[in-house]
């Protein structure tokens, strides 16, 4: 095994003070990124603008280990999901899907999740570890080796999501890395925009994000009122909502006009998807650029909650949108593969059992 420093997961700053320590050129920093994030490139062999001798140095005191690919899945609508191992224990998913006019990661952050919000598959599995950066941007490094340019040079992955397994605002110190290089001319040149960081609402956390690398943000409310939250996405309980649209107006502050937060929001039928909870929605977002996304709630073994119906989801819609909020549903993508919102950890699960078959049977 070796015991190099990970440059995987280091980003210009951390990449720069590593070659600081090799008595190199901040330069290298930018070179190693090109080959690593935008060329796709592991091997130091072939990094062929750096002397040999450094080559040589850098295989001696550094590693880029990518992660090994235990499945790679194409759905019937183009969604397209990879099962990576991280270690002998875990793998994680993610999840590729293409639009008409774009194409979205969206890239796991631990391995499980400690929030235990009671309609998610994650929430049901637990928590296991945090994810380091490099295990983070390994994602993004995959699918995009995999998913590559279109014809007119345009990268196919426009967009990243951390709404995979886990809670990202609980994994800061591996994520804004990861986000770093994502957004690094000599990463993968994505504008603040379009990557998002998802969370249950770690409120400290939201106002340290917005120092740290204030991407897009999305806040998973699911409930207009705390009893109901409190229910739902347990963390309420500490950080309840007035807390956290406090949290939110502060994230938004100095902010362009154009920029928004969305609020993602899970239809479960006959719990949070009556036109009165619509009603109350609307009157909490009023003083926050709000987007709102409906999410029809995707099942997963054992759970009680079933989906709202289309009407209801379309009623719910309805109403937001009489009182000016621009609001989206989500299409459910990749069910076929068990890619949907929700569904990746009992299939993770389900697969951790079997990694060590799995992957004698993929050999
Ligand atoms: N932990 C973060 C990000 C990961 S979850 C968060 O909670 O925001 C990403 C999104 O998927 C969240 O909005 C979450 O509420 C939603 N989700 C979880 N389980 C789901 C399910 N069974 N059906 C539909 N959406 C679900
Ligand atoms: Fe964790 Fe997000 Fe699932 Fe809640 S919805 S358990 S925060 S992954």
């Amino acid at each position: 095994m070796s015991v190099g420093t990970a440059l995987f997961g280091l980003d210009r700053d951390g990449l720069t003070s590593f070659f600081h320590g090799l008595g190199e050129k901040p330069f290298r920093a930018q070179q190693l990124m090109q080959w690593i994030h935008q060329r796709g490139v592991a091997d130091f062999g072939h990094m062929t603008n750096l002397a040999k001798p450094l080559r040589g140095r850098l295989a001696e005191v550094a590693e880029i280990h990518p992660p090994e690919v235990l499945v790679d899945q194409c759905s019937a609508d183009g969604t397209r999901k990879w099962l990576l191992r991280v270690d002998g224990g875990n793998a994680i998913e993610t999840v590729f899907i293409p639009e008409h006019n774009r194409g979205t990661l969206c890239v796991s952050s631990q391995v499980g999740c400690a929030m235990a919000c009671t309609f998610c598959a994650t929430g049901h599995q637990g928590f296991n570890r945090n994810l380091t950066a490099a295990e983070i941007i390994a994602q993004v490094w995959v699918a995009n080796r995999a998913l590559g340019h279109s014809a007119d040079g345009e990268r196919i992955i426009s967009n990243v999501v951390l709404m995979g397994m886990g809670e990202p605002l609980l994994n800061l110190p591996a994520v804004v890395p990861a986000l770093n290089i994502m957004l690094d001319d000599m990463g993968y040149g994505l504008s603040k925009r379009r990557v998002t960081v998802s969370t249950s609402g770690i409120v400290p956390a939201i106002d340290r994000l917005k120092a740290q690398c204030d991407v897009a943000l999305a806040v998973s409310l699911h409930a207009p009122d705390d009893t109901l939250r409190d229910e739902l996405v347990p963390i309420n309980r500490k950080y309840p909502i007035a807390e956290l649209m406090a949290a939110c107006r502060r994230y938004m502050a100095g902010k362009s006009a154009r920029s928004h937060i969305t609020f993602e929001y899970v239809m479960l039928d006959g719990v949070n998807d009556s036109p009165a909870q619509a009603a109350r929605l609307a009157a909490l977002l009023t003083d926050v650029p709000a987007k709102i996304n409906l999410i029809p709630f995707n099942p997963f073994p054992g759970t009680s909650y079933r989906r709202s119906s289309a009407s209801a989801v379309a009623r719910f819609q309805e109403h937001l949108l009489n009182r000016g909020y621009i609001v989206t549903v989500r299409r459910t993508r990749g069910d076929d593969i068990d890619a949907a919102c929700g569904q990746l950890a009992g299939q993770v699960m389900n697969r951790l059992r079997r990694l060590e078959p799995l992957v004698a049977e993929l050999r």
